[in-house]
């Protein structure tokens, strides 16, 4: 593309009185691009300031746009300018807020970041959307047909989509068709189960296709072309399907484990599920002797919060308490239900049917169950009171209820081994780690490199980020729904399956056009590979934290564009430097590092080139701008998509140019990991330590180069960042290639 390069500052929200917005036309004198027009405008996101930009592409054939002005991730609906390159220049939340106004270093600030805009712009090119020769499919699945599958199913239908939803049941409904009542808003009492008419109205929409007693064979493809072999009845199907809600559900947590609180010594110590089984049949009785049942003891957190055992809080089994001693009730006025507790777990207005089990008469012990016992026929339950300080024996107990918690589909009953290299060579049998792709149980049988399924968390729940993309798995176009997802109840459970469907939707939206999904939403660019330079090496296959890229059998990556997140992990993996994006590639951000104006040793004016990641980093710098935290002027900040991208050509350049240091500010890594991109800082720091090795053997300080965690809401944390790693090369001295 022939580039018609027009640059446009903004004088507006202080930029003006901060820096001399005449001298940054000098300032850029001598890049690789000269700009056809460079204008200062008083305000620029104006109407007048945008309708001047809009004049020049009509008019002066302007078609690649710098705007200097505010942080690129405010007024992007504003700065629209279709068919054109647009580069943001962030001067106000980058500069002008976080320096002194008026100074030489806050001037040389500005000039470097419009020097770095410019030579950006001038290595970019306008995407091109991906559009494979197969049609996008918008067809939705749905794996699961209990109470979130058949949610999902059905407000797909409803906005419109054709839906496929697979049950491996001859019966849809999941467990909450085997329960007796439910509990359900209005929670005062409990209710007739709801999920009976949720099933005559999946069943009766011409837009869901249902497959019940059925498995998925095979899902080939990514979003927008999964191509699903579907086992049925003996017989099998295929579908064409642009994405997937994976509800696959819950299993009760294995009540073996709990000898210690009778279950399986005695006969009258059953878990929720059956006491639920016993109120369907219409009869709750002593399963010894089929007996009345008069007094029963619930015992809650069975195995649940014991790091032993189910070691979280499954968020239900409280609920299912009071909804079973309603059971009782509602069954045999003169019963008398006893519940011993570690905390009440009934959240906002789930707490009306606590109370009304409590005005219903049930006693409530808040303690620690110390046995079970049986004595002459009845159950006795032997508690350590915490509020009385006291102990606790129930005597004379018909049956003793154990309210044991939700496990994922997704978890195996063994956690699977492989084979693995051995520390002394050869290799040994050892269990996978959970996000191998190998935890999880065949639900979907993915034909992706990286294993046949979703990677999942250490309790076999999938990987998501719970606050930031909380339906997404690591399979782009899967998304997770009800308990297959976290633990929850039937209520949350259908507003989880809306929100999954949603996604499944944005998916096979954003698909259709070539735009990439969160958090790259609308990013028209995908990875470009140079294949006659591949070296086959497979880091790519290798650290795609999506699956994006299957390999041929001679290990030949086979990118799948629909499949990709756009983080650049790849490109910064491969050793080559041959995948690149439209707008993003190693050379371009090298480029960007030459095009840093780098003092003389005796001006004292350090240079720290600092490598951002876009989605939490870069957000809290801004943050710090318009808090207006004061900061070394000597930084350069340049974001990247994710710090996964990380090129260790980028630091050698920086160094041998007379960069003091490098700093790069990434998300949290580690089990409780906040990266968008799921492992990007974690394979930067990876990459970083070999760095180290390099810069020793070069004489130069490891100091040089760090990497720091922080977080979107660490604004106030940034100053002190900046300073100290500042501070810390003034005291290594000065980048002894400098002036070379
Ligand atoms: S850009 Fe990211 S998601 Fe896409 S192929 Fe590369 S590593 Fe995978
Ligand atoms: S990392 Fe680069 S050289 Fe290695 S397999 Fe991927 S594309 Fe080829």
């Amino acid at each position: 593309m022939d580039k018609k390069l027009g640059v446009y500052v903004c004088k507006g929200c202080g930029i003006g009185d901060a820096i001399n917005v005449e001298a940054l036309s000098e300032a850029i004198e001598g890049l690789d691009v000269t700009p056809h027009l460079f204008k200062d405008v008083p305000v620029l996101c104006s109407k007048e300031g945008v309708d001047t930009i809009k004049a020049d592409i009509e008019g002066e054939g302007i078609n690649a746009v710098v705007v200097a002005a505010c942080s690129p991730r405010v007024l992007y609906d504003v700065f629209d300018f279709p068919g054109c390159l647009l580069e943001r220049v962030n001067l106000r939340e980058g500069v002008t807020w976080c320096q002194p106004p008026g100074e030489e270093d806050t001037q040389m600030m500005a000039n470097d970041y419009l020097r770095l805009g410019i030579t950006k712009i001038s290595k970019s090119e306008l995407p091109e959307p991906f559009k494979p020769e197969e049609e996008i499919s918008k067809r939705i699945m749905v794996v699961g047909g209990g109470m979130a599958g058949l949610t999902a199913a059905l407000e797909g239908a409803k906005a419109g989509y054709e839906v496929v939803l697979v049950e491996k049941e001859a019966e849809l409904g999941g467990w909450k068709a085997k329960f007796y009542k439910e509990f359900s808003a209005p929670y005062n009492d409990i209710h007739d189960l709801s999920v009976t008419s949720l099933i005559q109205q999946v069943q009766g929409h011409d837009k869901i296709k249902v497959y019940t007693a059925s498995e998925i064979d095979k899902t080939a493809g990514g979003p927008g072309l999964y191509s699903v072999d579907i086992k049925s009845n003996g017989g099998s199907a295929q579908e064409k399907i642009g994405a997937i809600v994976m509800a696959t559900g819950w299993k009760p947590y294995d009540p073996s484990n709990l000898e210690h609180l009778g279950y399986g010594k005695f006969k009258n110590v059953v878990t929720n599920i059956q006491m639920e089984e016993m109120a369907k049949a219409g009869k709750i009785v002593r399963p010894s002797d089929g007996g009345p049942v008069k007094k029963v003891g619930f015992i809650q957190c069975a195995g649940s919060r014991d790091p032993e055992r189910l070691p979280y809080c499954s968020a239900v089994c409280c609920l299912a308490t009071m909804k079973q001693a309603t059971y009782l009730k509602q069954m045999d006025a003169d019963s008398q239900a006893y519940v011993v507790y570690k905390d009440i777990r009934t959240p906002m207005q789930t707490e009306d049917l606590y109370r009304k089990v409590q005005r219903d008469g049930a006693v409530f012990i808040r303690g620690e169950v110390e046995s079970v016992s049986e004595q002459g026929g009845s159950l006795v339950i032997e508690a350590m009171d915490v509020l009385l300080n006291d102990k606790v024996r129930l005597e004379e107990l018909d049956l003793v209820v154990l309210a044991t918690g939700m496990v994922p589909t997704s978890m195996p009953a063994e956690i699977p081994k492989k084979e693995m290299p051995a520390e002394g060579g050869g290799t040994e049998l050892r269990e996978v780690a959970p996000d191998s792709g190998f935890f999880s149980t065949p639900a979907l049988r993915l034909q992706y490199r990286q294993g046949p399924e979703i990677p999942t968390l250490k309790y076999g729940f999938p990987d998501s980020h719970f606050v930031c993309f909380p339906y997404e798995t690591r399979r782009t176009g899967i998304y997770a729904a009800g308990v297959a997802h976290r633990p929850m109840d039937s209520t949350q459970a259908k507003s989880d399956a809306a929100g999954a469907m949603l996604k499944a939707i944005q998916v096979v939206e954003a698909t259709a056009v070539g735009a990439a999904v969160h958090p790259r939403s609308g990013d028209m660019t995908y990875p470009d590979f140079f294949m006659q330079r591949c070296t086959q090496c497979k880091r790519c296959t290798e650290e795609c934290p999506f699956g994006a890229i299957n390999e041929d059998e001679k290990g030949n990556p086979l990118p799948n564009p629909t499949r990709c997140r756009r983080c650049g992990v790849c490109m910064g993996a491969c050793p080559e430097r041959i995948i690149s994006f439209k707008n993003y590639s190693v050379g371009m951000i090298g480029s960007m590092i030459k095009s840093i104006h780098i003092p003389e040793e005796d001006e004292e004016k350090p240079r720290a080139v600092v490598l951002v990641c876009e989605n939490d980093a870069y957000p809290a710098l801004d943050m710090a701008g318009l808090q207006k935290l004061r900061y070394s002027p000597f930084v350069r900040v340049i974001p990247m998509r994710c710090l996964g991208g990380l090129n260790l050509v980028w630091i050698a350049d920086a160094l041998s140019r007379g960069v003091d240091g490098i700093l790069l500010l990434g998300c949290r890594h580690g089990d409780d990991y906040q990266c968008h991109f799921i492992k990007g800082s974690e394979l930067a720091t990876t990459r970083l330590s070999k760095v180290a090795e390099t810069l020793n053997r070069l004489a130069l300080e490891s100091e040089r180069v760090k990497v720091e965690e922080v977080s979107i809401a660490d604004a106030h944390r940034i100053p002190e960042i900046l300073n100290e790693f500042m501070e810390t090369l003034e005291g290594i001295g000065p980048n002894p290639y400098k002036g070379w």
